[in-house]
């Protein structure tokens, strides 16, 4: 298997990116953030949990996010890799996450960070919330909470991801197309 994290902030562009690298690599995406909003959706018991800390732009709890992500890679045996998109956020996550890879004999290959300045990802975030329909995307204050919470927390896992040499960061401001070009460019060196 050939697995790759797709890391940034919100609003550095992962969903668009990942939609174009899953169909050039073959990779299954997984988003935390779209198995979330699904449980949202069926309004499941996890659903109803995660929603109060993403209604506050906050990180919904290691336990619930670890245990959808390993039900995920359990449902998906016999796959070229993944491309994890909204996860890990935690050194906490991370260690989970290299552990059930190990279970299936496999790792995380490349970890490619997203890089934009904090003006442009709030200005984007406003802007998805125009069409999106995400409550999280309309209200400023909780777009700065995620950021926050970003860097409180979710910069961690890149040092964790460095200490096996395995971060690229990539600048997320330009045009989609050369970015995604980029990323291409350090996953062919690791194919
Ligand atoms: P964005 O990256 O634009 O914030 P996501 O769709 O990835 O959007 O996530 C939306 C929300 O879902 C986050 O603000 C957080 O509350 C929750 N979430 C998603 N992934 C995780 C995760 N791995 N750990 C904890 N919470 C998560």
């Amino acid at each position: 298997m050939f697995n790759v994290i797709l890391f940034g902030p919100p609003g550095s562009g992962k969903g668009t990116q990942s939609e174009k690298l899953i169909a050039k690599y073959g990779l299954k995406h997984l988003s935390t953030g779209d198995l979330l909003r699904s449980e949202i959706s069926g309004q499941t018991a996890l659903g109803l949990e995660a929603k109060k800390f993403m209604d506050k732009g906050q990180l919904v709890p290691d336990e619930v996010v670890i245990g959808m992500i390993s039900s995920a890679i359990d449902h998906n045996d016999k796959i070229t890799g993944f491309l994890f998109d909204g996860f890990p956020r935690t050194a906490a996550q991370a260690e989970a996450l290299d552990k059930l890879l190990d279970l299936k004999n496999a790792s995380i290959a490349i970890m490619l960070a997203l890089d934009v300045s904090e003006e442009e990802l709030v200005k984007r975030l406003m802007k998805r919330g125009e069409t999106s329909g995400r409550s999280d995307d309309t209200n400023e204050s909780v777009i700065r909470a995620r950021i926050d919470e970003y860097h409180a927390k979710t910069t961690s896992v890149a040092d964790y991801y460095h200490q096996f040499d395995k971060v690229k960061m990539i600048k997320g401001e330009g045009s989609i197309d050369d970015i995604f070009l980029a990323l291409c460019q350090e996953i062919d060196t690791r194919l």
